[in-house]
């Protein structure tokens, strides 16, 4: 079965200052909860049922990633490491 796959190539660029980041966007995707419908359907107490939205797309049926990259300076100290804090 054939499987279409996006990939991000890391790769730093001369930026002055730091730190600095990217930001990218993937493509749309079909919304995994509703199956790209964008509905979902609840009971009402009156025993009906009506479609309240799909809560994961807002309706739309598609969902997409926003990937952030923050680059930072490389340190020899563990000490600087902001993910040590
Ligand atoms: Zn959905």
């Amino acid at each position: 079965m054939s499987e279409l796959k996006e990939q991000l190539e890391l790769r730093p660029c001369a930026h002055y200052g730091r730190p600095w980041r990217e930001c990218f966007m993937t493509r749309k995707y079909e919304c995994p909860y509703c199956h790209g419908s964008g509905e979902r359907m609840e009971e009402t107490p009156f025993g009906d049922y009506e479609d309240t939205g799909c809560p994961h797309c807002n309706g739309s049926g598609e969902v997409f990633a926003l990937v952030t990259i923050d680059w930072q300076a490389g340190s020899a100290s563990k000490k600087n490491n902001p993910l040590n804090d």
